[in-house]
């Protein structure tokens, strides 16, 4: 998929929801960890796009796919 900005090819990834938790962008192959912190989120090749509001343990996958323009900052995401 090309971004409809800058029309570049756009990275395949995830949207991650919990609601303890926030709202992440992941790179394929990477999941939520199971203590939640924006710098575990980053490590992970992630943005916290929101929160995480607490810790906690997360017991689902919660994701949703995703495509990502980093240059302009946007994300689709597929539902
Ligand atoms: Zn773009």
């Amino acid at each position: 998929m090309n971004c409809p900005v800058c029309g570049k090819e756009m990275k395949v990834g995830k949207v991650a929801y919990q609601p303890s938790a926030g709202l992440h962008f992941l790179p394929p192959g990477e999941r939520l960890p199971h203590v939640l912190t924006k710098s575990g989120i980053e490590k992970r090749g992630g943005i916290a796009l929101d929160g995480p509001n607490n810790l906690g343990l997360l017991e689902s996958d919660g994701t949703l796919p995703a495509h990502i323009c980093r240059s302009c900052r946007k994300i689709v995401i597929d539902y």
